[in-house]
């Protein structure tokens, strides 16, 4: 039996004890030389009824106390833990063999942030970007963060022409957006590489391409969106 809640828990209690009580009352039954004589009803009954619960009670919770860490286990193992977002190899994982639109991410100028305002504000914006990920992302795609500033994100079933509007819609909110860093207000810009996996090339390859876009994408001025070689461009901001 797992026990995942205190429901859980208090019927555990509940059923060891119940048998328990059924146990004692058999036992003594079977072993008392005419049977089961009132006088030992009561302490058959009794006895069990305060010891079961105690004992079951601090078994039931240490149950309960190894799910919860399991569970946090199990989220530190899947997740970054400065964003929250799914590392690489929950990502990989949460694709399968699935077909979708891939889009690698990556802040402009991040360094300049850093070494103008800190590495604290640089963790702030790395934070921001990637709530703006998720909400743009979640539930029918997923974001993770691939390592420093940069990002990676799928969405399952999306053709070029679809994921090329959510990259600029993901573009213009990080745009948008600002932390404040001691009264200061910051923003920054991402840019964005985007390609399609349809099973026609290896997963692998299709991340190579996001990512030679999304170099195209620095190269040509930052702060924008390239696809696939065989694609055109579709957004120029600024
Ligand atoms: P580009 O527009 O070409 O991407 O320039 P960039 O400055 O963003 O890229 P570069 O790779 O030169 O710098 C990335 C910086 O990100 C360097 C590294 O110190 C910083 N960085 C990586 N991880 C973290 C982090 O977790 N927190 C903070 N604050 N900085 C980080
Ligand atoms: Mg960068
Ligand atoms: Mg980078």
């Amino acid at each position: 039996m797992t026990i995942k809640n205190n429901f859980d828990k208090w019927m555990f209690v509940l059923l060891v004890t119940a048998a328990s009580v059924a146990g004692s009352l058999l036992l003594v039954g079977l072993f008392t030389e005419h049977g089961l004589e009132p006088e030992f009803i009561v302490p058959a009954i009794l006895v069990p009824m305060i010891v079961a619960p105690i004992a079951t009670l601090w078994m039931a919770q240490m149950m309960l106390r190894i799910h919860a860490l399991n569970q946090q286990l199990r989220f530190l193992v899947r997740h970054d833990q400065m964003t929250g977002l799914l590392n690489r190899g929950a990502f990989f994982e949460g694709i399968g063999g699935k077909s979708g639109a891939v889009m690698m991410l990556d802040i402009d100028r991040f360094k300049v942030i850093n070494d103008t305002y800190g590495h604290h504000a640089g963790d702030l914006i790395i934070r921001q970007v990637a709530t703006i990920l998720k909400e743009k992302s979640e539930p029918e795609g997923s974001a993770a963060r691939f390592g420093g500033e940069e990002f990676v994100t799928f969405y399952p079933n999306e053709c070029l022409a679809h994921a090329e509007l959510r990259a600029e819609a993901i573009r213009s909110a990080v745009e948008s957006q600002s932390v404040l860093v001691s009264g200061k207000s910051l923003s920054c810009t991402l840019s964005i590489g985007v390609d399609v996996f349809d099973g026609s090339r290896p997963l692998d390859e299709v991340l190579r391409s996001a990512d030679a876009a999304l170099y195209r994408a620095k190269t040509s001025g930052r702060n924008r969106i390239e696809s696939h070689d065989e694609h055109p461009k579709v957004s120029r901001a600024m």
